[in-house]
């Protein structure tokens, strides 16, 4: 009987799977009836001419009814997304009817002019100084290229939001500004190579890790309800000593897979193609990944990801956690964001054996290769300070994601066939495989296997995998624009700085050559975690900042001020207004988790202590005041850098210090009088056959 009810649940999954999203069949159904196709709503900008944009609102209105909805949004990303709920996506809904003014009746009302923009409030949002209450315009205009979906009541109309100056107030338009420069600096330096393309296009497939914890056990926890982390607990008996959780069972009678199952067919319906599920290191941890996209599309749809997560836990019993940290001593969350890049005709920029189908030209692969690498070395400091969402602090270099140095690991294979090519060899790369045994020959089944040459290196923040790079340091919470800003914009760089030379006249290869033998201090393929490393990168010269607070104030370095310039990405105003966002953001996160830590121990460690009468209280008693003077100075503190690096100290040393306090509590106060949930009661909820039978 259960067979059957999963067997009949996804054929009609698969009926359902993107009803909900305005795209391809679903779009033309509704659009052929205004003489409209969805081929011609992605030709040319509907936005533009306004006969289309009507018709286009009127066939999503349309398509709004027979599902059932009435409500529309603009739906966009406001600065600083990265770290907070859902990413921090902003919307002002809207019914699609208008009332008539002299019956007060509603009727139908959604035109183009509906559809293609929106106005609000720009001052209301962090925009570091880019607008005040007083020239406060923000508009919102659809983004075409990421297709409209719609969930429950509402049509969402992915969007950007810029000011009235034409600054980006977003995280989206910087995305898009820089898959421009991408695009055009491929395409330039393609065509120098003998090949032409209508562009490039950067593809992303994010890889979102969550913990799922009973609901009433979270109810328990101040810190994680407010900070989304625990700011204190003591280590349960058992963590991840048996490395007995990672992609083991689903538990079948449990909640989270109830759960996962219903956060899939959300996304199903609106074409988010949440294809993989899976247990992750840590007890109670899980991930879900979808089949990669185009990268604004793939932002917006691993958005809502978060936020179905979010919900549909509720519904089931659980509280989802998306922070990169929530526990300490087992395992953070990340999302990897798997990168790569292809021409608009579909070859596949970084897989070797399409590129020299494509351009013919054997000297394309580590022509790009080597470029890449050299982005690598010169923009790592951006590559970091894209990753410094406030739970990676916990996180790099912790031994469970890659250290704050930025390197490739390209593997052994790669890596000698650049060294070769570097010192003078033009063969074209054809990625080595290798065969092994089971050893078992003689059975007749369980033949040999045959596998890539390259191993995988899950301690490298940035490995290249065939056909794409990993960015394995990306933070779970993490809104990934500005990440992927950054990958298209410092690759753009060095495609452009490979073309300018060709065009002045020197030797593609020789160019090449000369950039790889440079920056291939960059590529490390060895162990990311080993003690030594540190040491070696040390020598090597190659970006490390430790500090996430340090790593922001580089977005306005020289250095980076004329690289976005030049790339047209950043302004130096929108970049310093990032650079402010960001630090508030992080200072902001700290105060919180202060504030919180100040009432936990005054409204449940010390009187549970108290009401014990075991346990450390004059020391205590003692902290409350060193974390108020902490955070007082935080308030003094003049600029936001200033408060930025005291926030750090207090939340990576003084409160560090005195979780310790207050663990040595919990470890002697009888359960009875433990008024906070435990680290048992938060992490081992679906560990069980019957779920029930957890403690
Ligand atoms: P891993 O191989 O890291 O264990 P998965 O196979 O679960 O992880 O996920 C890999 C992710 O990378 C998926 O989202 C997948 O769609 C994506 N991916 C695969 N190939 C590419 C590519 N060429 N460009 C971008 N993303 C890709
Ligand atoms: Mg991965």
């Amino acid at each position: 009987m259960p067979k059957m009810a999963t067997r009949a649940m996804s054929i009609e999954l698969m009926d359902t799977y993107g009803k909900h999203l305005f795209k391809g069949k679903v779009a033309d159904e509704f659009l052929s009836k205004q003489g409209m196709s969805w081929a011609e709503m992605q030709t040319g900008d509907f936005t533009q001419d306004s006969e289309k944009a009507d018709k286009v609102a009127a066939a999503v209105l349309e398509w709004a009814q027979s599902n059932g909805a009435h409500v529309y949004c603009h739906w966009f990303q406001p600065m600083a997304a990265a770290g907070v709920r859902h990413g921090q996506s902003g919307q002002v809904q809207n019914a699609m009817f208008a009332f008539d003014m002299e019956t007060g009746e509603p009727k139908w009302d959604f035109k183009g002019k509906d559809l293609i923009k929106g106005e609000t409030d720009g001052s209301s949002f962090p925009n570091g100084g880019l607008r005040a209450t007083h020239t406060a315009g923000g508009y919102l205009a659809i983004d075409p290229s990421s297709p409209i979906f719609l969930r429950g009541d509402t049509i969402f109309l992915p969007s950007c939001f810029v000011s009235y100056y034409g600054h980006a107030l977003d995280e989206k338009t910087p995305v898009h500004r820089s898959v421009q420069a991408l695009s055009d600096q491929g395409k330039r330096l393609l065509k120098l190579l003998g090949h032409e393309t209508e562009g490039l296009v950067a593809n992303i497939g994010l890889e979102q890790e969550i913990f799922l914890i009973p609901r009433d056990a979270y109810h328990r926890r101040p810190d994680l309800q407010l900070t989304g982390r625990t700011i204190m607990g003591k280590d349960a008996p058992r963590g991840q000593e048996m490395c007995d959780h990672y992609m083991a069972p689903l538990n079948g009678n449990g909640p989270a897979l109830a759960a996962m199952a219903e956060m899939q067919e959300e996304c199903f319906r609106m074409g988010i193609p949440l294809k993989t599920r899976h247990r992750e290191v840590a007890p109670n941890q899980f991930e879900f990944a979808p089949l990669f996209g185009t990268a604004s599309t793939q932002i917006d749809q691993n958005l809502m990801v978060m936020q179905v997560i979010e919900e549909v836990a509720a519904k089931h019993g659980l509280a989802a956690l998306l922070h990169e940290k929530p526990f300490n001593n087992v395992n953070g969350s990340g999302k990897h964001n798997n990168w790569s890049i292809a021409t608009k005709e579909g070859a596949m920029v970084l897989n070797p054996a399409s590129l020299n189908k494509a351009t013919g030209n054997p000297e394309a692969f580590p022509i790009i290769m080597s470029a890449i690498v050299s982005a690598i070395d010169i923009h790592g400091d951006l590559m970091r300070m894209s990753i410094s969402s406030p739970g990676n602090d916990f996180r790099l270099g912790a031994c469970e994601a890659p250290p704050a140095i930025v390197s490739t690991y390209l593997g052994d294979d790669m890596s000698d066939y650049l060294d070769a090519f570097a010192s003078g060899s033009a063969a074209e790369y054809n990625p080595g495989t290798k065969t092994f045994s089971f050893g078992v020959e003689g059975l007749g089944h369980l033949s040999a296997f045959t596998v890539p040459a390259e191993d995988r290196n899950r301690t490298s923040p940035f490995p290249y995998g065939g056909a794409r790079f990993e960015y394995r340091a990306v933070g779970s919470t993490q809104n990934v624009s500005m990440v992927n800003t950054v990958l298209n914009t410092i690759t753009a760089d060095a495609f452009k700085t490979v073309a300018d030379r060709i065009e002045a006249g020197e030797n593609a290869a020789d160019v090449a050559r000369e950039l790889y033998t440079k920056h291939k201090r960059a590529v490390f393929n060895g162990n990311g975690y080993d003690e030594a490393w540190p040491e070696e990168a040390g020598k090597r010269g190659i970006w490390r900042i430790d500090s996430g607070v340090d790593a922001i104030q580089v977005l306005t370095s020289d250095k980076n001020i004329k690289l976005f310039g030049e790339q047209n990405i950043f302004t130096e105003p929108e970049l310093a207004a990032r650079q402010e966002v960001l630090l508030d953001h992080y200072t902001g996160t700290v105060e919180m988790e202060a504030l919180t830590m100040i009432d936990m121990i005054k409204q449940h460690v010390i009187p549970s202590v108290k009401e014990s009468g075991v346990g450390p209280l004059a020391e205590l008693e003692a902290t409350l005041p060193v974390l108020e003077a902490a955070v007082a100075a935080i308030h003094a503190a003049e600029t936001a850098e200033e408060k930025g690096a005291l926030a750090r100290v207090l939340r990576l040393e003084t409160m560090i210090d005195i979780r310790d306090t207050c663990d040595a509590a919990e470890a002697v106060v009888p359960a009875e009088h433990w008024t906070l949930a435990t680290y048992g009661d938060l992490l081992f909820m679906d560990m069980y056959p019957n779920p029930h039978d957890a403690f």
